[in-house]
């Protein structure tokens, strides 16, 4: 457990002696400003040594690494925690925004084929607090480079839908204290049908990135195993069942890998999907991070012009997609998709 594993009521009752507004300086400070309780001047100085002092409320990331590309706009970091896993996420700023990509696991049980970090398993889901303090490092280096950051993506490493709790809790405590839009939000899935369903019940009108990559079955199930489990139809239906309630929009991710999922055939397919949902399904193209460990598994990004036979297609249809530029690719980016799939937080629409 870490400083950001413990909530305000947490803090209530560890600091019964002092009024309650100490508390919610303490938490403004903590989510407001990307403080740490020893940095937080308006609190007495005995209570910021009281805090200092407990051992459980300390960060739990501990930067290994960070590297940067895109003249300084992209920065992903690394991180070890406490028991020695390690996870990335990746912090971008563009003229319009800036935005964090989070892990929410170490690892991947989801066994995407085309994945470096679905290749290497699964180690543990992150908690709360290993989840937010991803968000406050980056929202701190952020407000140093004299920028806000304002949007958060869920995808980095791991399946944010099979770590629901804790990834739900950090939603809503994000939005509670450092005061961002649940439009700001993304979370993404690789297609856990129970959790899109979940999630359509939470009133917490957060985008839904469906991570598609193949729009039919046959194909999905090789390239996305856990659509055996929850084949298209059930992730349509789940889908269908999220727009009407949530009222908010979806995107379908396609990662265009050479000779596996970039014809014609997959892109009536894919068009028929999108446009089976009111609205229709928003369609990011990335093409296949060459970073990504793809080569590792013989999967090759599609050429150029493939990409753009693709997006003619699904255009020509009255599709609504959009092409993505891979941001990072000269950094050291090990998360299957992270530096191809955080390029969403580009997008001007969502
Ligand atoms: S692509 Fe995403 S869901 Fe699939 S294995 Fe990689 S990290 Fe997991």
């Amino acid at each position: 457990m870490g400083l950001y594993d413990f909530d305000q009521e947490w803090f209530e009752d560890f600091l019964t002696e002092y009024p309650a507004f100490r508390v919610r300086q303490l938490m403004h400070g903590l989510y407001g400003n990307f403080l740490l309780p020893a940095d937080i001047v308006g609190l007495p100085a005995p209570l910021r040594s009281k805090l200092s002092l407990e051992d459980k409320l300390r960060p739990t990331l501990t930067e290994l690494a960070r590297s940067s590309s895109d003249r300084g706009q992209t920065t992903k970091y690394l991180f070890r925690l406490h028991d020695g896993a390690q996870i990335e996420s990746v912090l971008m700023h563009s003229p319009k925004r800036s935005t964090i990509c989070i892990s929410s696991q170490a690892g991947c049980a989801m066994a995407c084929e085309f994945c470096a970090t679905g290749d290497a398993g699964f180690k543990r889901h992150l908690s709360v607090g290993e989840i937010i303090e991803q968000v406050i490092v980056a929202a701190r280096d952020a407000k140093k480079d004299g920028r806000r950051l304002d949007h958060i993506v869920y995808m980095g490493m791991g399946e944010p839908l099979a770590n629901y709790n804790p990834v739900l809790a950090s939603v809503r405590r994000l939005l509670d204290y450092v005061g961002l839009s649940a439009r700001k939000i993304t979370l993404s899935t690789v297609g856990i049908v129970p959790g899109i369903k979940k999630l359509s019940g939470e009133k917490l009108p957060v985008n839904l990135a469906v991570s598609l990559h193949a729009a039919n079955d046959t194909l999905r199930s090789q390239l996305v195993p856990i659509n055996k489990k929850y084949p298209i139809d059930m992730l349509i239906e789940a889908c269908r069942e999220y727009l009407e309630k949530t009222n908010r929009r979806i995107s379908f991710e396609w990662a265009l890998i050479k000779d596996v999922n970039d014809s014609e055939r997959d892109a009536l397919e894919l068009a028929d999907l999108a446009l089976s949902l009111t609205p229709s399904a928003h369609v990011n193209l990335i093409p296949l991070n060459p970073t990504s460990g793809g080569e590792v598994l013989h999967f090759s990004p599609s050429p150029l012009r493939q990409i753009q036979n693709f997006y003619s297609t699904l255009s020509g249809l009255g599709v609504n997609a959009t092409i993505r530029r891979t941001r990072g690719q000269d950094i050291d980016a090990a998360c299957g998709q992270l530096s191809a799939r955080i390029s969403l937080s580009r997008r001007s629409d969502y």
